[in-house]
């Protein structure tokens, strides 16, 4: 252990809820570990951070984060393999995306051995809670937040980073339908669509209660201005497979940096495939659909690694996409969480042993 990894405080819980948990019955994010991680930003500085057993906070009714939404989060996972050794994925980008985000939102940026090390301590802590049945893993959720007091809408002068986990089983919700959304927008040019800010989710509930009133499970999220490019699949990155050739489009203000988009694009490239990465437009992928040459949809995220998508529904007509034996979907589902689980190599140097 290091000088810095030594003055994260530990208060252990008294007595674990472990043994409550069916861990063969795992859904997702709803059950949470003995332990987090909380780390107050105090005086113009962030504190020593403090591992403690998981519990309620309390906040004055004044707190910014209530009323101007100063807030921030990430999502990764940790997995474990057949000799109970713990793997992260491209930890260091999720620390590197949070403080993107801070930045965004005016919260002050996070240094980074509180992120690694004080994330790293409390998966040893709570190692047991890792499951190691197939697909499962232990999510992990950092986030940020205003916890300081007063009503002025000015960035606050206290925050807190918290770490949650919750162990999750395997995230295959089936084959989503989606509906290419041309009202709504989950992000503008210049706005916070890049960051992975609360309000951005808060302001997709709404069309998305819509799309699901009409028999869908997802919004496809087009640009604001034309809504003529296809850009992200519910809070996932989107991919396309018009014959041979995967396309996502390029990252912006609008469109979430994932790390499972960039990593699906590297293995991708590994494996042979025809990768581009342009502006995807509507017209085309009705177009690829009516001809037959629309092979595949399909989200990327950590939660769900990828989320093939069946129909997709755009102005009162719904497109049915074929069902493939070798779809690109799970070839690369396969080769990614293979390397998640350290099942094969990592050509990549992505896998981050804790
Ligand atoms: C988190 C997120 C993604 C996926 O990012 P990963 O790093 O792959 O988990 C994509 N789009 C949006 C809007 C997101 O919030």
């Amino acid at each position: 252990m290091n000088s810095t990894a030594q003055k994260i405080l530990v208060e252990k819980a008294k007595t674990s809820k472990i043994n409550q948990v069916d861990f063969d019955n795992l859904s997702f994010g709803s059950v949470f570990s003995d332990h987090m991680l909380v780390c107050d930003y105090r005086n113009g500085a962030w504190e020593t951070p403090k591992i403690m057993p998981y519990q309620p906070i309390s906040l004055e009714p004044s707190a910014k984060i209530f009323h101007y939404g100063q807030s921030i989060f990430e999502g990764m996972k940790a997995y474990k393999d057949g000799n109970n050794d713990i793997f992260l994925f491209r930890p260091l980008d999720n620390f590197k995306r949070l403080n993107i985000s801070a930045k965004r939102m005016a919260i002050p940026e996070l240094p980074e051995a509180y992120f690694m090390e004080g994330l790293t301590t409390l998966l040893e802590l709570d190692k047991d809670w890792i499951p190691q049945t197939a697909g499962s893993s232990l999510y992990i959720r950092p986030f940020i937040f205003a916890s300081g007091k007063g009503f002025h809408a000015s960035p606050a002068d206290e925050y807190k980073f918290i770490i949650a986990t919750a162990p999750s089983g395997s995230y295959f919700a089936g084959k989503v339908q989606v509906l290419i959304e041309e009202t709504y927008s989950r992000s503008a040019n210049g706005g916070v669509g890049f960051a992975k800010a609360g309000g951005n989710y808060a302001g997709q509930f709404y069309p998305t209660q819509l799309a699901v009133k009409k028999g869908y499970n997802q919004v496809i999220w087009t640009d604001d201005n034309t809504h003529e490019y296809i850009e992200e699949a519910g809070a996932m990155n989107i991919f396309v497979r018009i014959g041979d050739t995967l396309m996502t489009g390029p990252t912006s203000d609008r469109i979430l940096d994932g790390i499972t988009r960039k990593s699906i694009l590297e293995i991708a490239k590994d494996e042979g495939i025809a990768t581009e990465v342009r502006k995807i437009t509507v017209t085309e992928v009705v177009e690829a659909a009516k001809n037959g040459t629309l092979k595949e949809m399909f989200g990327a995220g950590t939660a769900a690694v990828v989320s093939p998508i069946s129909t997709f529904g755009y102005r009162n007509t719904d497109y049915d996409l074929p069902e493939l034996s070798d779809s690109y979907a799970s070839r690369l589902k396969k080769r990614i969480t293979d390397i998640q689980y350290n099942r094969a190599e990592d050509p990549f140097g992505w896998r981050f042993k804790v």
